[in-house]
């Protein structure tokens, strides 16, 4: 394929890349190793239990490890899993656990790599209508959306490549609808590659912080590698790719893992429904693979609350210990949100999940598209939505999360 342009790191890619390669191969092993480890302890509660006994009664727990897979000595690592990253940081305790502090001064670098990418969102005067309403809009975040507000990055651009999602979770926080069909690379290929050229163009280096899903699942468009090549060409970066469906088409699934841990810009996810899907996850792809794949533990055993938003608020109502309260949305643009299939571009931001916005974000106005021209026009329309000012008719109101007490 001709590139589009030649790709240039951003700073959010070039310290992923960093990560990576400032690393051995036997380090990048090790923490594979490790990653793996807590990957089933938090989704398992009887291995929690298990070797939370053996470790406090001091048995052996070779028999226990070698039952679940496990290569690597969790007694090095009771620091992390036993009390949690926060209580660990800066004590001194660390130095006698190896592998704990190895995995930790990883987690610091991946929780920088993740505010770098809110950082990039800024097209820093590219377009400064933009950044100056995207400034407002995480700053209005910050104060409405509590617990959920220090994970959203606010990337400025989501596309999807399909009607509908096949997966169909009971928890969805966006409320996808049934998956209709996908949007075919090579019959779109043209306008795809005009679309993501007046995406760059609008904002600028800030377009690498885009990803090609939102109530879509990646793996539902047999053509998803192409569509994220051509990304990679066009911004420099691979972009995030969250599915909750990997092991549906594993050579699909393979060829995204092998784009991006070519490149090494991006971390993706990896959805997982229940205790089962670790495992075969875990049977289908090495723990070297999988290192820069975050799992997303959504199996009832494991230590995670679900986002109060979507199909799981409706079917929690009524039930508030199901669901976190401070973890409101799972939304995370703040800008557009290109529906592809339907030619429909939306200027969005996120907002805490309520009756009036279930899947918690707003939708301030919405253009159609047919072509690369009216793609461009949609964006420019859009714009005048990023308001700056109060007008004179406007009518001021609190946020409706606020009281006066
Ligand atoms: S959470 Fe993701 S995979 Fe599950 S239904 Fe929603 S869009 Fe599909």
């Amino acid at each position: 394929m001709t590139p589009l342009s030649a790709p240039v790191l951003t700073p959010a890619g070039a310290l992923y890349n960093q990560i990576f390669q400032s690393r051995t191969a036997a380090e990048l092993l090790e923490l594979a190793r490790i990653k793996r480890f807590l990957e089933v302890w938090s989704s398992d509660d009887q291995l929690r239990d298990r070797l939370e006994a053996a470790l406090v009664n001091g048995e052996a727990i070779d028999q226990i490890c070698a039952a679940h897979k496990i290569d690597i000595d969790p007694r090095q690592l009771q620091p992390i899993f036993r009390l949690g990253h926060a209580h660990l940081r800066g004590t001194p305790s660390l130095a006698d656990y190896p592998l704990a502090l190895a995995w930790d001064r990883f987690i610091v670098t991946m929780l920088r790599y993740r505010d770098l990418i809110r950082e990039q969102g800024d097209t820093h005067g590219v377009n400064l209508q933009f950044d100056t309403w995207r400034k407002r809009q995480i700053t209005r975040c910050q104060g409405e959306l509590r617990l959920s507000a220090a994970s959203v990055v606010h990337p400025v651009v989501a596309f999807e490549l399909s009607d509908g999602c096949s997966v169909g979770c009971w928890f969805c926080g966006i409320s996808a609808d049934k998956f209709k069909g996908y949007w075919p690379y090579e019959a779109n290929r043209k306008l795809w590659r005009e679309i993501l050229g007046h995406t760059v163009s609008f904002f600028g280096a800030a377009a690498a912080t885009g990803f090609c899903y939102w109530a879509t699942d990646p793996c539902d468009n047999p053509d998803y590698p192409a569509f994220i090549d051509d990304f990679y060409h066009a911004t420099g970066t691979v972009p995030q790719t969250t599915t909750a469906a990997p092991l549906k088409d594993v050579a699909l699934t393979r060829r995204v893992l092998e784009l991006s841990n070519t490149y090494r810009t991006t971390v993706n996810r990896f959805s997982v429904l229940n205790k089962k899907g670790v495992r075969r996850i875990h049977e289908a792809f090495t723990a070297d693979e999988l290192l820069g794949v975050e799992l997303v533990l959504q199996n009832r055993e494991a230590t995670s609350l679900k986002a109060n938003a979507g199909r799981a608020r409706l079917r929690a109502a009524g039930k508030s210990d199901e669901l976190a309260d401070d973890h409101t949305t799972l939304a995370c643009v703040t800008g557009f949100l290109v529906k592809l299939p339907a030619g429909l571009v939306q200027l969005v931001t996120p907002c805490r999940s309520s009756d009036e916005t279930p899947d918690g974000y707003y939708i301030h106005a919405e253009r159609r598209f047919s072509d690369g021209a009216t793609f461009a026009k949609a964006l420019r329309d859009l714009q005048e939505f990023m308001t700056l000012q109060i007008g004179m008719d406007d009518t001021l109101a609190l946020r409706r999360d606020l009281k006066v007490v």
